[in-house]
Parts: C-alpha cells; structure tokens; sequence
C-alpha cells in the first residue's frame, strides 16, 4: 500500500525502515499490511526473530492510544510465528528493548521473539 511509505511513517536512515522497504535483505518469516517478522541476525535462541511494525515507531516510549491495534497486531504476529516455529506449547519471551538502559540498540519498536530453550530470569 502507497501510505506505508509515506515520510511521516518511515524515516529513511533507520535500519529497520530500510529492512521493511526491502533495501537491505533479512529472512522473513511472515509480513502484513501492518508488520513484518524477521530472524534476528544475532539469534539468541533457536528461535529468535523480531516483530517489527511497518511504520517507524523509535520505541515503545513512542506509543500512544492510537497505537492500541498495532500493538496487538505484533502481539498476534508473534504467537502465529510461535505456533509456525513449534514453540507455542512449552512456552517463549517476548522482549521489548527500551531505550539505553533497556539495551535498545535499533531505535525502530520492535518486540523479540525468544524460544526454543529455557529462559533464565532475570535478565540481565
Ligand atoms: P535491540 O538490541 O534493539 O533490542 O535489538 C536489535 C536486534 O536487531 C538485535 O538482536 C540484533 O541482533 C538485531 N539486528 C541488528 N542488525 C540487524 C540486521 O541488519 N538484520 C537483522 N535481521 N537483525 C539485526
Ligand atoms: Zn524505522
């Protein structure tokens, strides 16, 4: 769709606005109108991908009431990928980085999806 591109949604130095745009490649592992998902380059996990919205959102400190829908769209991404990758049932992390001291390295909201073995916590 035509808006999914446009200035106010997408800011064209953010790495994960040019992975969604399709300019840098990535494996995709399931896309919408309104998310992609993505393998981590730097798995941490068997399973570890990221649930990225399409439009450029810095954080979660960034979401607002208008983002409610969105909100649970990656939240619905992230258990259908769960049930692809067979890690529904024993269970996974969902992990959403916040700024510095959150450990957030890409400044475009995105949530972690973590499976495949046991998770310690808490995280460090
Ligand atoms: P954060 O640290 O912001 O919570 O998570 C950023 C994640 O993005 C890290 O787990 C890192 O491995 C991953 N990452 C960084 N650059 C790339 C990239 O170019 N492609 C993919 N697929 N993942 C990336
Ligand atoms: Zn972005």
């Amino acid at each position: 769709m035509a808006d999914r591109d446009a200035p106010l949604d997408r800011d064209p130095n953010c790495l994960f606005c040019r992975i969604v745009a399709g300019e840098i490649p990535s494996t995709q592992v399931l896309a919408d109108e309104h998310v992609v998902v993505i393998r981590d380059i730097g798995p941490r996990a068997p399973t570890h991908v990221l649930v990225l919205p399409r439009r450029h959102i810095p954080s979660i400190r960034e979401v607002g009431a208008g983002d409610v829908e969105l909100l649970g769209r990656i939240v619905a991404a992230a258990n259908e990928v769960a049930r692809q990758e067979g890690i529904a049932e024993r269970g996974f992390r969902l992990v959403a980085n916040v700024g510095e001291w959150g450990g957030q390295t890409v400044p475009h909201l995105h949530v972690h999806l973590l499976g495949g073995r046991a998770m310690s916590w808490p995280p460090g």
